[in-house]
Parts: structure tokens; sequence; C-alpha cells
């Protein structure tokens, strides 16, 4: 099963290489997260760097945690 975000107002979605566990838990803690980027040399997991993207793109706006149909 593949899970990714999705915004409701732009309907747009991405569909990261990982759990929906970690994806969760991203959305629930972004601010922390970009803070650590932001301190590390070697970068994030792609995975990881896809979602904040998405997530930065559509701050703001209606973003849900969404199963690929
Ligand atoms: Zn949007």
């Amino acid at each position: 099963m593949k899970y990714g975000y999705h915004c409701e107002e732009c309907e747009d979605a991405i569909w990261p290489a990982t759990t929906r566990t970690e994806l969760a838990w991203l959305k629930n803690r972004e601010h922390v997260v970009r803070e650590v980027a932001n301190h590390v040399s070697g970068g994030l997991d792609t995975w990881m760097m896809e979602a904040l993207d998405f997530l930065s793109r559509h701050g703001g706006h209606s973003v849900v945690l969404t199963r690929r149909p």
C-alpha cells in the first residue's frame, strides 16, 4: 500500500517512498524536521526532502495524509 500527501486545494499529491507512520510523523513535526534539515550537511533522506518540499509549497493549504487509490 502506498501513502502520501494530498493538497485538497490544489489537487496535487506526492507519494514518497516511505511508510504511513513516517509520513504522519513528519507532518506532525514539520517545524522540527525543517530545523534539523538546516543543520545536517549530508542532507536528509530523499523522501523527507520530497515531503518537506511539498509541505512548503502547500504551506497554509489543507494537506491530508492519504492512501493511493
Ligand atoms: Zn496546495
